[in-house]
């Protein structure tokens, strides 16, 4: 029997390389060719052991996979047929991206975009699918590029940051980037950010209930003060979206912004994210993130140095993008 090789976490400490044959792979009526994969901060605590993220062991790491299909069940997919899968349970529950071979239930396949190349839909992956669906919630929330202000983005040098910042700044707003990294800011520069803070000014609690006025929406990867300092310096009636916890998972906030402000506390969720809301993402992506800034976001590796880039994402030392050339 053919033989893969995968990223295992065995619930013992950091995963380990394992050979896999398909007696191994999961239920699913379509099995995939891996070709890419990316690395999130998820499955940077993922690979290291940490954050509970796997629910079952032994469990094969990687939240996205990019490929093609190499057998199908299903009505809706042929051999050949270049697929991405991110989020449900890969990871958690489902094995993941981190193997040459995966197979899935169809219902979680998106088309990839045919204005995109296969490796590029990991450029984006999980972190460009959730910078996007925050800024659709923004939009739904009432952000138009006619409103005069400016966008927060918190993480801004992150996966999900660095694209939220790229996305909107495509789309015509004026983005300020809060970043802990002052030698990011020609790269976020590059990728649209016109203005900077540092992270710490929105780390620190002002102990009051209300700041003064600073944004007109806010994608939020921090959580904690720093989200409670961001909803607090929001317009009237404005959007913030929140989708990460990097910074903590509290909330240390009263209910002033809201029913003084009308500050709208958007939740972003892109892992059991619906698939026409997904697939509504990713033409948006297509259409709407600029490859050439998407290129200057992007490092790829080898599926072989995962467990030591898990380490670095961990301590937030990546910057945008990294995709993992799994076979
Ligand atoms: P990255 O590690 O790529 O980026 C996180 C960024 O946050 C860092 O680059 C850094 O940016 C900043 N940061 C790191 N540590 C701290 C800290 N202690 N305090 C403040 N800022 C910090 O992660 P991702 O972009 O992949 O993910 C960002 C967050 O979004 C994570 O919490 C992740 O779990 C979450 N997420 C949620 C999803 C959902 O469905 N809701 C989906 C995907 C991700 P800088 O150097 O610029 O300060």
């Amino acid at each position: 029997m053919a033989s893969h090789k995968a990223l295992v976490q065995a619930g013992d400490g950091p995963a380990r390389f394992q050979q896999l044959t398909d007696a191994d792979l999961p239920e699913g009526d379509v099995t995939i060719a891996v070709r890419y994969s990316t690395l999130n901060y998820k499955d940077g605590l993922a690979v290291l052991g940490r954050g509970k993220i796997v629910r079952r062991f032994p469990m094969v790491c990687g939240v996205d996979l990019a490929g093609t299909v190499e057998s199908s069940r299903s009505s809706q997919w042929r051999t050949g047929d270049e697929v991405v899968v991110t989020g449900f349970g890969l990871s958690e529950t489902h094995p993941g991206g981190y193997a040459e071979r995966q197979r899935v239930p169809s219902q979680w396949l998106v088309r990839k975009p045919a204005s995109l190349e296969l490796d590029q839909t990991m450029a984006i992956g999980t972190a460009g699918l959730t910078a996007m669906l925050c800024v659709l919630a923004l939009e739904k929330g009432g952000l138009t590029p006619d409103r005069d202000g400016a966008v927060l983005v918190t993480g801004a040098a992150g996966g999900v940051g660095s694209l939220a910042v790229a996305i909107l700044a495509e789309l015509g707003y004026r983005v300020t980037a809060s970043t802990g990294r002052p030698e990011t800011q020609e790269y976020l520069r590059e990728l649209g950010a016109t203005d900077f803070i540092d992270r710490s000014e929105l780390a620190e609690d002002s102990g009051r209930p209300l700041d003064s006025r600073r944004w007109i929406a806010v994608v939020d990867t921090v959580g904690g003060t720093t989200l409670a300092t961001a909803i607090k310096q929001t317009h009237y009636g404005c959007p913030v979206a929140a989708c990460g916890h990097v910074g903590g998972s509290e909330l240390p906030l009263s209910v002033m912004p809201f029913i003084i402000r009308g500050v709208q506390l958007l939740g972003i969720d892109a892992v059991q994210c619906p698939l026409p809301l997904r697939e509504l993402a990713w033409q948006r992506l297509a259409s709407d993130l600029p490859l050439a800034k998407l290129a200057s976001t992007t490092s790829y590796r080898d599926l072989d140095e995962v467990p030591q880039l898990a380490e670095r994402i961990v301590e937030g030392q990546i910057r945008g993008r990294l995709v993992i050339r799994v076979s």
